[in-house]
């Protein structure tokens, strides 16, 4: 049974949440709702599908208009898929000797990495290493000298790994140059984690565990 209205096509591939790759998804059904003003239309379509594999729901909301358009004149569609999609999600870890604080200020920049707030995420990463030398009694003037002092503790080339993040040094986040990259944040978090390992012990077995319960290998 034909489901869709719109041109667009019942079948395609879509990262799966649950499946945690890119599968066959099924159209179940479809709204289309048009409006007019004086600029001509615009149309959003709403498309609920279904991942072939394990049957969970994706509504799939899709966004074009009269001028819309490409070179050729075919109708160019924007889409936003909801639950948003979490193939390029960062994994929580788990720290054995983490105090509390900075074990909230470590999970909440990772949240908001996982939702694209990147000077938020920037920002609780320098929170992190300032609760870091805090915590450790690591002082220095600003934060680049209490990463600089860092190195009585820390290997020498973590701390040169902190510094080749422009966006940890000292300058107060709003006088950056320029925004950083998703790929230098997945890089500093990393580094950062390394830190956490060396001074608080990474969790090996609750981190692999939670990594199984997102991919629902175990019951929550
Ligand atoms: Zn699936």
């Amino acid at each position: 049974m034909k489901v869709n209205i719109s041109p667009l096509p019942d079948q395609k591939r879509i990262f799966c949440n649950k499946c945690q790759v890119e599968t066959n998804h099924l159209l179940k059904g479809e709204h289309v709702r048009r409006d007019y003003d004086e600029g001509g239309w615009i149309e959003i379509l709403f498309r609920f599908w279904i991942c072939a594999g394990c049957e969970r729901a994706t509504l799939e909301e899709c966004y074009t208009g009269n001028r819309v358009r490409d070179k050729d004149g075919q109708q160019i569609y924007f889409s936003v898929y909801r639950p948003r999609r979490t193939k390029s999600d960062f994994t929580e870890k788990y720290f054995f000797k983490l105090p509390p604080i900075l074990d909230k200020i470590y999970r909440e920049t990772i949240r908001a990495f996982n939702e694209d707030l990147i000077v938020l995420c920037v920002t609780g990463l320098r929170a992190l290493i300032d609760a870091v030398c805090k915590d450790k009694q690591i002082s220095g003037y600003t934060l680049e000298t209490r990463v600089d002092n860092l190195s009585n503790i820390v290997p020498q080339n973590m701390v040169k790994g902190l510094h080749s993040f422009e966006f940890l040094s000292s300058d107060p986040i709003h006088e950056l140059r320029r925004p950083p990259s998703g790929n230098e944040i997945r890089l500093a978090i990393e580094v950062c984690e390394d830190l956490l390992n060396v001074l608080y012990e990474l969790d090996y077995n609750a981190t692999q565990n939670s990594r199984n319960q997102r991919r629902g290998i175990l019951p929550k």
